[in-house]
């Protein structure tokens, strides 16, 4: 991958500290054109005219313009020096900077909308209904607002249109029919015992890149290894920031819980670019009622298909640079 020969490329320093691989944030900021990098004890941050980095010592935690992105490698400060996850340089902070850099993004003829759960298999449940009808109301929602955006640019499919039963596999199946697509997975999460009272917020799942378990967590023997949805690192990472960022704007009442790593069944099982969001806790006293709000739902629907547009223009804008590029070395 382009990128990742970028790091390994003779002009960055890396540098290990335990079983993390670093990169200084000096260069981060020479190389991607930061115009100022400041640093304190506990505390660093990068920033261009319009884009603020934020990162703590020793968290795994990085926000973009106010919203939290959770990293693979705890930022670490070294004395006047900041360091930075050599992998979480690679796989978020240069698609989130240069996704004109991707190596290739597929076209994008169909989006696939995944409604978690159904029939048999209700997902989490509270007073006001079902996790997998909350799933469904969102994704026929997402689906309305996207023909409306996009019109017959895009086909949108959903892999259940009502309540009926799917499995993982015939989930994977309908969106492995389409080498063109992205699937998007929506959820509503749920905590038993006492913890039900006070966990709330939305939080967005990518694929964990190869050599990370999950996110904050270091790779591990078999939970690391490589899988299909690996071939979209960079993709998945554009995908998951655009929608966070959307929804964290959308819904300034719900706590920012991150873009976060995971190796989901659905999003390491399918050929394509994929992410799976958890839109809320049904388990939480008053989020519960935001969700099952109808109001609070556009604003969902909204947001989910403001990222899939972003998404969208930007695989249309590299497909198209890679066009030129091609004709130009002919
Ligand atoms: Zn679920």
């Amino acid at each position: 991958m382009l990128s990742a020969t970028l790091v390994g490329a003779e002009t960055w320093d890396v540098q290990k500290e335990g079983s993390f691989e670093y990169v200084k944030a000096s260069q981060v900021k020479e190389f991607y054109g930061f115009s100022t990098l400041t640093v304190e004890e506990d505390f660093f941050e990068l920033e261009t005219s319009d884009l603020r980095f934020s990162f703590e010592e020793g968290r795994s935690v990085m926000m973009v313009n106010g919203i939290r992105h959770v990293l693979t490698t705890p930022n670490l400060v070294r004395g006047s020096e900041a360091l930075i996850g050599k992998r979480d340089v690679i796989f978020l902070i240069d698609p989130i900077l240069r996704p004109d850099h991707l190596k290739k993004v597929q076209p994008l003829d169909v989006i696939v909308i995944d409604p978690g759960h159904g029939g048999k298999d209700p997902g989490t449940q509270c007073a006001l209904g079902y996790e997998s009808e909350l799933n469904l109301i969102i994704a026929k929602k997402v689906k309305a607002q996207l023909v409306k955006q996009l019109g017959d640019r895009v086909r949108v499919l959903l892999t259940r249109y009502e309540n009926k039963t799917l499995s993982l596999r015939e989930r994977v199946d309908i969106v492995t029919k389409y080498p063109n697509s992205i699937v998007v997975s929506i959820h509503g999460n749920g905590i038993g015992g006492i913890q039900a009272k006070s966990i709330e917020g939305v939080e967005t799942f990518i694929m964990s890149p190869e050599g990370v378990a999950g996110y904050n967590t270091a790779n591990t023997s078999s939970v690391d290894q490589r899988r299909l949805g690996n071939n979209f690192d960079q993709s998945n990472a554009i995908l998951g920031t655009s929608i966070h960022t959307e929804l964290i704007k959308a819904l300034p009442q719900a706590k920012d819980r991150g873009l976060k790593r995971a190796r989901f069944a659905l999003v390491q099982a399918v050929p394509v670019p994929g992410v799976l969001i958890e839109t809320g806790f049904l388990t939480h006293p008053e989020e519960h009622k935001r969700l099952f709000n109808e109001k609070y739902q556009d604003r969902i629907a909204l947001a989910v298909t403001k990222g899939l547009v972003r998404y969208y223009n930007v695989s249309r804008f590299v497909n198209e640079v890679f066009r030129l590029r091609e004709g130009i070395s002919e």
